[in-house]
């Protein structure tokens, strides 16, 4: 078993070999093609099982290299994952060229303002800050094709569902929204429900 019944584009290939991903996981070989299909996605999966990659490979392929403005958002519960998701994702983007960049509290706002004025294709970050972000105008949102909200129960645990919620308010609403959960609390179910098209369960 390889990913090459997904036909990904050369560029993406080789940073798999780069990265030495030869065999796909289950949760990739579920989530890659229904990602493709732009179907909005709720995945009950562990952290190991290679759930960056089954939503990283998607956005890297899918992102236009040519557009200046964000095109994905993935929120994530902790400044290290954020900035672990980031790194994946640049991994993967690698010949591609594509821009991720984190955005978390704890390090100053000036500066990732400074950054969000460059080319800026997957911004990953807290959704604090992400919502500072937007409030003060720094981030624009009007682009975003796809969210990723990750460890959905460790954010709403956290409670970041006033932040996530008025995050996704932001947002086009035509867009493929992925969530990623280790479990599926009534709160995160709700919150799937309500902003959701119609999402596909994927149980890993
Ligand atoms: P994650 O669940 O996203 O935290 O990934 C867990 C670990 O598996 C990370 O170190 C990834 O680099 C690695 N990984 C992801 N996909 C693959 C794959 N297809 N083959 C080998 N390792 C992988």
């Amino acid at each position: 078993d390889n990913f090459e019944k997904f036909q990904l584009s050369d560029e993406i290939n080789r940073s798999l070999k780069v990265l030495k991903y030869s065999t796909p996981t289950e949760v990739q070989r579920e989530v890659l093609p229904k990602a493709f299909n732009k179907q909005d996605l709720v995945v009950k999966s562990q952290t190991g099982s290679g759930k960056t990659a089954s939503f990283g490979i998607p956005l890297c392929e899918m992102i236009e290299w040519e557009e200046r403005k964000p095109q994905a958002l993935i929120l994530t519960p902790t400044r290290e994952l954020a900035a672990q998701v980031r790194e994946d994702i640049t991994n993967i983007g690698r010949f591609k060229r594509i821009k991720a960049m984190a955005v978390y509290g704890k390090e100053p706002f000036s500066k990732q303002k400074e950054e969000l004025k460059q080319k800026t294709h997957v911004v990953v970050g807290t959704p604090g800050r992400v919502m500072d972000h937007i409030e003060r105008g720094t981030l624009s949102l009007e682009k975003i094709d796809f969210l990723v909200i990750d460890e959905a129960d460790e954010m709403l645990n956290m409670g970041f569902i006033d932040e996530v919620e008025a995050i996704i308010k932001e947002l086009p609403t035509d867009r493929v929204t992925m969530v990623f959960s280790a479990t599926l609390p009534k709160d995160v179910e709700n919150l799937c429900h309500k902003y959701m098209k119609n999402p596909s369960h994927i149980e890993i």
